[in-house]
Formats: structure tokens, sequence, C-alpha cells
């Protein structure tokens, strides 16, 4: 029989209780001194590797932990450092190292920017034209050494590859792509020459920049990348790691000069498969086979996937070339299941966290090489874990099925055109031109947050909470007043987060106690798990949003989360489609939007921050996405009388692959993100011809600066430029829950004023 191998592509850094964030942040607080620090992540660190040896990883890797982020790693690795943090020293400090991610007194942080379709944030390497790397300290040499002598484990260190490196920094023209490649390339071999000096066999160089299109260049390049690297390093042999989606190239991909490539056979299963069926997989190779969801937290169905793996087996049964692996590093997904004791039974038996998951590859491959008895209880109990959940109540709600069944194909339509509820509305509010409002949420002050532990911990009754939250709102009502804004917000003091607080409140959704995942950072967060059919039980805002209007005459926005940010921001059941979901929550959030109009709440907003995020990797799959989205915002939002005004907001800038779904939403107002990129986003809706109320944020809510009236000004005056003063509003970019109430007072009084004296302008 075949001995086939277990493999980790990475495992998450922040510990069983976030004991590394705690160590970040302590140590950037000066309260530890660096040699505690240093101690206590190398503590961690080895705890990792020793947990994935006693669970039964064959190839476990290093160079994944990070003080911070990988792709800084690498940067810094190779000398790539921006000039304004350059001082004479050789080896890059661990001061100037938080500096570039953090920024300093002194200077801006650099950049951080999604990786790829994920909640994972990285630092984007700044590379210029000039740009000359070099190589600082070879850390993975240091940690393949640490953890050889004090573990005895010979491990596979990782490293993002030169092409994913390059592709992903900015701050270079495409023209020198190839001179800096060739810069880049011997570094890499020095790196990887001292690794195969000191014993390493494998090296996992992750490339999933192949997960894009590649053009013939880049394949090029890739061959050049990669014949390089082997020629240098003949004996150490390099697995190619590939995840998120299906790699296109696949026929090049397979021929490079590489001894495994890794493909991921969740989230790009059905062409990655394709591909090996129409091709073969060549047989000198080691298939690196990404069954293991390494992205959502769901128990794996053991026996399915090892009848897939046992197909890919028998392609290759005479030099048993085969490894499992999860489908990406586990940097995705929480820790461990073992600290939840607050959850159902049902929901607990069917997750599967980071450890579970090592868990499963290892059973996997077990089964693989010593055949399925060998496993069978194994298999047995996920697919009894599984079924339970399937057959269970959560997932069975015959009224939120049968509301589904009726949803018909056509998009959901607000009664009147555009035009006519323009009409309407302008006589129902009687607003002024270019009217002032801000995005929902006010201050959450120390104050705030005490309040709401006092009350969760059980100190504060119910009636208490809720008069402070009161109190609270009544202020701020009182001060939009004062401030003279024209749409007034109740203040979101009762939320702690705009998914957490609905997925409260709504059926089919729970939340574990230590499901942590790393966003960037230090900062981690705790996605809510919809696991269940989602269901609308009572309103959730009404009360909140029908007090702050019984206080003013102004009109006051209701306040929601709509379908696509809520899943988006949440790990989500997935035996059913990303449709069906989305409309689930639409009809719940249909449910509110319907009870908030019963209230009189004449104007209510629909967030959407995450659409943007959830575009997939894919061109061919982007258009299905979309209209998903429009169909299921459309579904709850698009039923209301035309002198009911539908906002939303999103906080982001990159509109042009969107601007035709953000009209698709139909809604009477939207309000953006602008305050950065100005010109480009009103280009954008410029060329697109854009005819709704809009609203380009004048007021960069992310940075503790006081903008002043001439600044905000300027930025109206350009938006009217090119688009009709009817439809123009005037608003910060996002909510102001993170500012301080001296900051956020003074801004909003200059962006009154600015609204003011451009009105005069008119
Ligand atoms: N209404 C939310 C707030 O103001 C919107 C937050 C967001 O866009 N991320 O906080
Ligand atoms: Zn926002």
């Amino acid at each position: 029989m075949s001995n086939v191998l277990s493999a980790n592509l990475g495992y998450p850094r922040i510990g069983e209780k976030r004991e590394w964030k705690k160590a970040l942040e302590q140590f950037w607080a000066g309260k530890i001194s660096k040699e505690t620090f240093l101690d206590t992540v190398k503590t961690l660190r080895l705890s990792y590797l020793k947990k994935q040896k006693d669970i039964g990883v064959d190839l476990i890797p290093v160079g994944d932990f990070s003080l911070y982020d990988h792709v800084l790693d690498t940067a810094v690795l190779f000398g790539l450092i921006p000039d304004r943090f350059k001082s004479d020293e050789k080896e890059v400090s661990l001061e100037t190292y938080f500096s570039i991610a953090r920024g300093n007194k002194d200077a801006e942080a650099s950049e951080m920017t999604k990786w790829f379709n994920t909640n994972y944030h990285y630092i984007v390497p700044e590379i210029t034209n000039e740009t000359k790397p070099y190589l600082t300290r070879n850390r993975l040499l240091d940690l393949f050494n640490e953890a050889k002598t004090e573990l005895g484990i010979v491990t596979k260190p990782v490293i993002v590859g030169p092409i994913t490196l390059l592709k992903l920094s900015k701050g270079y023209d495409d023209d020198h792509f190839a001179t800096l490649l060739d810069a880049l390339l011997p570094l890499y071999a020095q790196v990887l020459g001292e690794l195969q000096a000191a014993g390493a066999e494998w090296v996992q160089i992750d490339e999933p920049i192949l997960v894009r299109e590649q053009s013939e260049e880049d394949l090029a390049a890739f061959n050049r990348a990669y014949k390089f690297i082997k020629e240098s390093v003949p004996e150490l042999k390099l697995l190619l790691q590939t995840y998120f989606e299906a790699i296109d190239d696949y026929k090049e991909v397979v021929q490079l000069p590489v001894d495994g490539v890794g493909l991921d056979f969740i989230y790009g299963k059905e062409a990655n498969l394709a591909a090996i069926k129409a091709y073969g997989f060549p047989e000198d190779k080691v298939l690196a086979a990404g069954v293991v969801d390494g992205r959502n937290i769901w128990k794996t169905d053991l026996s399915a996937t090892l009848a897939e793996l046992q197909t890919l087996l028998s392609a290759d049964e005479d030099h048993g070339k085969l490894w499992v692996t999860p489908s990406s590093s586990l940097l995705h997904v929480p820790v461990t299941v073992a600290n939840e004791t607050d959850l159902d039974s049902i929901l607990l038996n069917a997750l599967s966290f980071a450890d579970e998951k090592l868990n499963e590859v290892v059973t996997l491959a077990k089964g693989l090489s010593e055949g399925e008895a060998a496993i069978a209880d194994a298999v047995q109990k996920s697919s009894a874990d599984l079924q339970a959940l399937q057959q269970s109540a959560h997932r069975n709600n015959q009224a939120v099925q049968k509301e589904i069944d009726q949803l018909g194909d056509e998009l959901p339509t607000r009664p009147g055109s555009y035009k006519l509820r323009q009409q309407v509305q302008a006589d129902a509010f009687n607003l002024p031109p270019l009217p002032t409002t801000t995005i929902g949420s006010f201050p959450q002050t120390k104050e705030v947050r005490q309040a709401r532990r006092n009350w969760r911990k059980g100190e504060w009754s119910d009636a208490k909470y809720e008069q402070f939250i009161n109190d609270e709102t009544a202020k701020w009502i009182q001060i939009q007043e004062d401030l003279g804004i024209d749409v007034l917000v109740h203040g979101e003091f009762e939320r702690n987060d705009m998914v957490e607080y609905f997925g409260e409140k709504l059926a089919g959704f729970a939340f574990t106690r230590f499901g942590w995942v790393q966003s960037y950072g230090s900062r981690c967060v705790k996605p809510p798990l919809i696991f269940g059919d989602v269901s609308w039980i009572a309103p959730m805002t009404v009360k909140e949003s029908a007090y702050a209007q019984s206080l003013t005459k102004k009109p006051v926005k209701g306040m929601l989360t709509g379908p696509v940010t809520i899943y988006n921001w949440s790990f989500v059941r997935d035996d059913i489609s990303q449709a069906e979901v989305f409309n689930q929550i639409a009809l719940a959030l249909k449910k509110e939007v319907h009870a908030l109009e019963e209230a009189d709440i004449r104007m209510i907003q629909v967030d959407e921050p995450a659409l943007r995020e959830g575009l997939p990797l894919k061109e061919a799959k982007k258009a299905g996405y979309l209209h998903d989205s429009v169909y299921s915002f459309r579904l709850a939002t698009t039923f209301v009388n035309n002198d009911t005004q539908i906002h939303t907001h999103m906080c982001y800038s990159e509109f042009d692959e969107i601007i035709d779904t953000i009209d698709a939403l139909d809604t009477d107002v939207i309000s953006i993100e602008a305050a950065r990129s100005h010109g480009e986003i009103i280009a954008t809706f410029e060329d697109f011809d854009y005819k709704k109320g809009i609203g380009l944020g004048v007021y960069d809510i992310h940075s503790p600066r006081i903008p002043s009236v001439e600044e905000m000004k300027s930025y109206a005056e350009r938006a009217l430029k090119v688009l009709d003063p009817k439809v123009v509003w005037i608003n910060p970019d996002c909510g102001l829950k993170t500012r301080r109430p001296e900051e956020t007072i003074p801004a909003l009084k200059n962006m009154v004023e600015a609204a003011y004296e451009v009105r005069e302008e008119l």
C-alpha cells in the first residue's frame, strides 16, 4: 500500500485564548520588555509546532508564524523597506518592523489590503523602480533550526513566492518587473540554499497569484523563476502551493520545474479536478491535495472526501505521490473547538477548527495509506455528526423554506420609479439642498462599553441599561439638533457590532466563545456562525429608532445591516447555496424594514459595507454573486411605499467593478467613503452618469484630525461639478463609533458649516 503523507500549509498565530495578541499589545504599550515579549512568542510558536506533531502531521510548516504579517516578513527578509523607515541597521530591528506595519511618530505606516478574497489583511510591500533587494536576516533558517534543535522536528519552511510577492507590491512600473525579479531570484536561492544545507527536505513556496489569470509574460516569468531556483538548489524539494481557487493555467503550472504542486480542492474543486482529468498529473511530482476546508468551520465529510482522494490516488497508484492538506493555511479559522462550552451540542459536534481540521487531514492520509477500515470509527462519526445537524430543527424551518420556495426569478421592484419617488420624497421631507447626515454610529465611549459589560455580566438590570442607552441617544439627538444636521440617527449605542447585534436577535445564528481569527496585526474578529435557517423573531431596532424619532421633528434614519454584509462577515453553512442564505437573511430583514415603516420611520438605511469584498476571484463567478446580492438587497427593501426613503452605505473606494450593481440596488440615497480618493470616485460616478441620491464622504473618520470647513467645502464643490445638486448629500465617510466626542462634534460643526456655504453658492 502507498504511503500518503499529511501536510499543513499554515497554522493560526493567535493562540487558543489570543495569547499572541495580548503579548503584542502589551509589548507595544511598553508593559512588557522586549525579552519577555520574545520569550512569550517563542513559547507560543514552539507549542504550535508541538501540537501539530502530537496530532500526527507529517509535514509541519515554519515561517507561517509571524509577529504581524507573513507578507511583511517576506518583504523585510529581502530588504524591501520603504525609504522612510530605512536606517543603517543591517538587520531590521523589531522597532522598524512594527513601524512599517503601524507607522510611528515620523512616518506613516505602509498600506494594508485584503489577502485575496479573505478577511485577512497584509501589509503591501513598497518597491520602486530603483529598489535594490538584499538579504537581511534569514529568519526561515532561524525558525527551521529552532524547531529542529528544540523539538527535533524537521519542518517544511514556507515562503511567499517571488511572483506573488512582486505582484502584490506597489510603487514600481510594470516594465521594471523583470529586473526586480532578476534581483530577487538569487536572494531566494540563497535563503533556500541555507535551508537545504541545514537539512531541510521540502520547502513550500506559496504562489496564490496563480489562481488569477496569467498572461504569457507572467507564465514566462514563472518558468524563468522556478528554473533559476531549481538549478540553484537541486537537492531541495519545492512544493509550489496555490489556494483559494482553481488555477487557470494548469497545463503550464504543473510543468514547472518543481517537485510538487498544491491545489485547492475545496474552493477550486471542479476546475482543478477537470484539469487533472483532462491533462493528467505529472508522474514525477507530488500532488498536495487541499481537501479539508481551510476557510470554513464545518467538519469534513470523511467518507465523501476519502472517495474523492481515492480517485486522485488511483491516477497516481504506482508512485503514491499524494499528500493530504487543508485547502489553504488555517490562518483563516479559529484554533480549536475544545474550549467551546456554550454551544448547542448538535452544532458543536459538527464544527472543526484548525486543530480538528489537522486531525481530519491526518485521518484521511491514514485512511488512504492503510485502507478505510483503519479509520472506520472516525468516518462513521463524521457522517453521524453532520447528519444530525442536517436533520435538526435548525436546518428544517418549514416556514422559511416555504418563503424561499415562493421567490420568483424576477428582481423585486419598488412600486414607483426613482423619478417619481424623488418627487414624492422631496414633498414629504422638505429637506434643504445638499442635506447633511451621518452614517449611523456615534462615539462608543468607555462609558458606553462599560455599561454594556455591566449589563452582560448581569450587574445592571435590563431597565437600567435601557435607560442608559436612551439617555445617550437623547444626548446625541440634542447634539445633532444643535449642530443643525438635517437627517438624524439614533447613534447605535446599543450595538456592539453591526453584524453580531443582528445575529443575536435572529434565529439561525450562534456565537462562539473563542472563535477568533486574525484580521490584521493584532486585531482579531469573532465572526458569528450562520448554522441554521435564518428567521426574524421580533423587532430588533424599532424601539431605539422610534424613541429617537419621538425626540425630534427632523427625520431619523432607521439603521440595519444588509444581507450580503451579514453573510460576508460570518462563517456560513455550506449545505445550501450562497443565494439561498442571502435570501433567508433578506426575508428576515424585510420584516424588520416593514416593522420600522409601520412605526413611522420614514428613512431606512441598510448598510452594505462588505458587498465589494465578497466579489469572487474568478471573472466567470462575479456576475452571479452580484446578481444574487442585488436580488437579496431588493428583496429586503423594495416593497416599501414610495415616500419611504431607502439609504445604503458602503465604505471603500473601488467602485469601478460594481457601479452597475450599486445602481441596481435602486436605493434612494447611497453614502460612500470618498475623502481619501475623491477625484477617482467622482469620475466613476460621472462616467456612469449616476442619477440617484448620493453622499460622497467629505470627512475622513479614520483619522483623529478635524477637517476644516474649507477642506470639506472643496470636496463638496468638486462633487457638484459633475453631479446634479438635487441628488447630492453631505456626510462623513463612515460611522463615528471609533472617534471621540471631542473630535466628532467640531468636525461635524465644520461639515454643517461647509454645507451652508456651498448651498449659498448654488
Ligand atoms: N451604520 C454603521 C455605523 O455607522 C456603518 C458601519 C460601516 O459601514 N462599517 O457604524
Ligand atoms: Zn462605512
